[in-house]
């Protein structure tokens, strides 16, 4: 992206004071900082539609929730730049989400559904005309004499909805019914020959349509350009960033333990029961039953098991009790203990491991006799409902948690596990599993303690 300050202001205005349309890249310099910081930030937005939607929430929950993540991330210390940083966000992750199918079509929905909420939040109907005329709709308003001819039927479709009956000044347009596909399957338009009438305060499915067949079409030839024609040097600056942003944890950093501060051994099997989710649970039980994981499991359990509070020389003495059984102390010592230490950064470059996030996990691709991964994301069907079970979920939780990973909301159906085990309910959602164990503690102690 080049930049010219000059355009800056013309971008501005161009943004109709409400929101940008994204019809192309805009012309301006941006610090690569700035090009993942604002990226991250609409990011954050974007993941929490998505989880609010899967959730099931109402319209008028999602409203308030957009309006709440808008708010907190995508302002700007300069006023002046609130629009700017929103252009720009937006096209660095069309860059990131335009290259396969299955980003591109999160990322459609996504903006989509972003698009929506702000459209609803434009108060006044001259600021939804105005939006609409940016799009250059092809559809006429219906004129009086016409609106006078089919007031009953309108009514009666308003009413149907539990909406007033509209007046003789309302504004109603006239649509090919394929365009509204929303509003005809919901029975909220009265059809006549072919014709949706659509009334103003529908039109946001018209918009919405428009917007997501415009920004279709751009993430297609973004992703073109971005494989043929964009300069190799730049490519090799920018494609650490599009990857790592693809795959990005945005939550908290959970390389030292929080709140709890440690565990010991002697505790470890009852907090593995209580605390643990699932894919730590799972690498635990093999971890006893094998006495032993490969490299895989072993870090991410391992820097987990840090996270969590577990002392280097506990966490040496931990491992080495289950392998020194199949393989005897002395080997453990020689070839095991070196990556336990290297984890904690006493060994190599000496660096502080993080523990593994949800996205990581859910992303890693565990081979034949590794037992690391996401088992809403690696488990068959079978193995994961027998493994809920184990857990003590419920038969109608399970089923929920089911109709989750169907729909690939992994983190969600982790999400339902937690609050079917503990009995509440956890409104952020598990992004890491070190969250989860946190989350999970505040519950157990604090139903200990109204037990003393
Ligand atoms: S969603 Fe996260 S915490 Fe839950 S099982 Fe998967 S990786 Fe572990």
């Amino acid at each position: 992206m080049e930049i010219v300050r000059s355009q800056k202001k013309a971008l501005h205005n161009d943004a109709v004071s409400t929101f940008p349309l994204y019809r192309s890249a805009p012309p301006l310099e941006v610090r690569l900082e700035d090009f993942e910081l604002f990226a991250i930030d609409r990011l954050r937005v974007l993941k929490g539609i998505s989880d609010g939607l899967s959730r099931g929430k109402k319209p008028e929950e999602m409203e308030k929730l957009v309006r709440d993540m808008l708010k907190a991330n995508m302002g700007h210390p300069e006023a002046s730049e609130v629009v700017n940083k929103d252009i720009i966000s937006h096209f660095v992750l069309r860059l990131v989400y335009c290259r396969t199918e299955d980003l591109r079509k999160w990322f459609l929905s996504m903006e989509t559904a972003l698009f929506r909420y702000r459209f609803l939040q434009l108060k006044s109907a001259e600021a939804q005309r105005a939006l609409m005329a940016e799009f250059d709709l092809p559809y006429k308003a219906v004129s009086n004499s016409e609106f006078q001819s089919m007031k009953d039927n309108l009514g009666q479709a308003a009413r149907s909805i539990g909406q007033p009956l509209p007046t003789a000044d309302a504004i109603f347009y006239m649509v090919p019914f394929e365009e509204v596909p929303e509003l005809v399957a919901g029975r909220r338009v009265f059809v006549h020959k072919g014709h949706a009438y659509v009334a103003m305060n529908q039109v946001v499915s018209l918009v919405a349509t428009q917007f997501r067949s415009h920004l279709s079409k751009a993430l297609i030839l973004t992703n073109r350009k971005w494989t043929s024609s964009i300069r190799e040097q730049e490519k090799d600056r920018l494609t650490p960033i599009v990857e790592a942003l693809c795959t990005s944890y945005l939550g908290p950093d959970y390389s030292e333990p929080r709140e709890f501060a440690e565990i010991s051994i002697r505790d470890i099997d009852q907090i593995a029961m209580s605390s643990f989710p699932l894919c730590m649970r799972h690498l635990f039980d093999k971890l006893k039953e094998d006495h032993h994981l490969k490299h895989g499991g072993r870090m991410q359990l391992g820097l987990f098991l840090k996270g969590v509070g577990l002392k280097l020389d506990d966490a040496l003495a931990f491992w080495k009790a289950e392998f020194s059984q199949k393989v005897g102390a002395e080997r453990f010592d020689k070839e095991y203990a070196y990556s336990i230490r290297h984890n904690y950064g006493r060994e190599g470059k000496r660096t502080d491991y993080t523990p593994y996030s949800c996205q990581k996990i859910i992303c890693s691709a565990p081979g034949v006799g590794d037992h690391h991964g996401c088992p809403y994301r690696h488990f068959s069907e079978e193995n994961l409902r027998a493994a809920l079970g184990k857990m003590r979920v419920n038969s109608k939780a399970i089923e929920d948690v089911m109709d989750k990973v169907r729909s690939r909301h992994y983190q969600l159906a982790c999400t339902l596990t937690f609050e079917a085990i503990h009995g509440t309910s956890c409104d952020a959602g598990i992004n890491h599993p070190n969250q989860y164990f946190s989350e999970s503690q505040k519950v157990v102690q604090s139903k200990n303690h109204s037990t003393v």
